[in-house]
């Protein structure tokens, strides 16, 4: 049987993730990303700490199974010769300044910790413990700790799963994705300042994020993805990321050219933590 052939459009977090497994299983993979400005994975504050979210059910379920997933997914990628992808367990902070919220956040990661969510010891905490965890919280916020919570640098793992896409034969292509209707998969036209180039995959995936519509990869005429012989490149045509980016997006520690500051998150190499909101 022919190799089927598989077409991912946007090479953010969540396209890297499909490429990498899909090519690992043994599928022709070609990811192709537009380097849109303002990618989700580039911004993300990383935090991986599911189990004290309020809503329950299909969401909240993939939302737990793929925080649990990442060791297995860690591993897979040393595998492929892949180490580079920064993700620690740091333990993470919900915080509120009302103390039902906290609560009833812990009563969810006590039941979901006895249903075998890998919380560890949750604790609830005063503010002055919670700010000598994470020095720039307000005054007069409580907190719940959650050691088992974690943090990852979207943009090593977005990275990491492409060279793992790669080494099992993934290729990766700059250039922007229009999808063209035919009768059964739809083929993608890919875009770029050299020219255009039509792929006729056996199934495509969209992963292209929530980015601005002069990405979109949806065909149509009129549309903004709607094909224009001349157009400017909008979206620069290599899959490069921004150098730099808010401070606040910084990585603590991280040693790329992207920064080799700890930025403003001086946190206690002890206990670190992530900080996150209630919901
Ligand atoms: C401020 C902020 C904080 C966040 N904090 C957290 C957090 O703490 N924890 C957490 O789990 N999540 C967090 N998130 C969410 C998380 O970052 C996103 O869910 C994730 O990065 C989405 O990845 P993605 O691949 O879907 O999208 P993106 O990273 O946006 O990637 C989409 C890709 O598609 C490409 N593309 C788009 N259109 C086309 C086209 N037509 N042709 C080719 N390529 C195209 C773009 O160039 C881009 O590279 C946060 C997000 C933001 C913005």
């Amino acid at each position: 049987m022919p190799e089927q052939q598989v077409v991912v459009v946007g090479g953010g977090v969540a396209g890297a993730a499909v490429a990498f497994a899909a090519a690992r299983r043994g599928l022709a993979v070609t990811v192709v990303d537009a380097a849109c400005p303002g990618p989700a994975t580039a911004a993300g504050a990383g935090i991986v700490q599911p189990w004290s979210a309020a809503t329950d059910g299909p969401y909240h379920d993939l939302y737990a199974q793929a925080a649990a997933h990442y060791p297995q997914v860690l591993d897979r990628l040393a595998e492929a010769g892949v180490g580079s992808v920064d993700f620690r367990r740091t333990g993470s902070l919900v915080v509120s300044a009302d103390p039902g919220v906290l609560t009833a956040a812990e009563q969810r990661l006590a039941r979901r910790r006895a249903a075998g969510a890998p919380t560890g010891v949750v604790e609830r905490l005063a503010s002055v413990q919670a700010r000598e965890l994470f020095p720039p919280l307000a005054p007069g916020l409580g907190a719940v700790y959650v050691p088992g919570g974690g943090r990852v640098d979207g943009r090593t793992l977005r990275d990491g799963l492409l060279s793992g896409a790669r080494t099992h034969h993934a290729v990766v292509r700059p250039g922007r994705a229009v999808l063209v209707p035919a009768g059964g998969a739809p083929h993608v036209r890919i875009e770029t300042p050299d020219g255009t180039d039509e792929l006729a995959p056996d199934a495509v995936v969209v992963a292209a994020g929530a980015g601005p519509t002069r990405c979109s990869p949806r065909s149509g005429a009129g549309s903004a993805s709607s094909p224009s012989a001349g157009r400017s490149p909008t979206c620069a045509s290599t899959a490069s990321t921004p150098a730099t980016g808010p401070a606040c997006c910084r990585w603590p520690g991280t040693t790329s050219s992207r920064s080799t500051t700890r930025g403003w998150w001086p946190v206690p190499p002890a206990r670190p933590a992530a900080a996150s909101t209630s919901g």
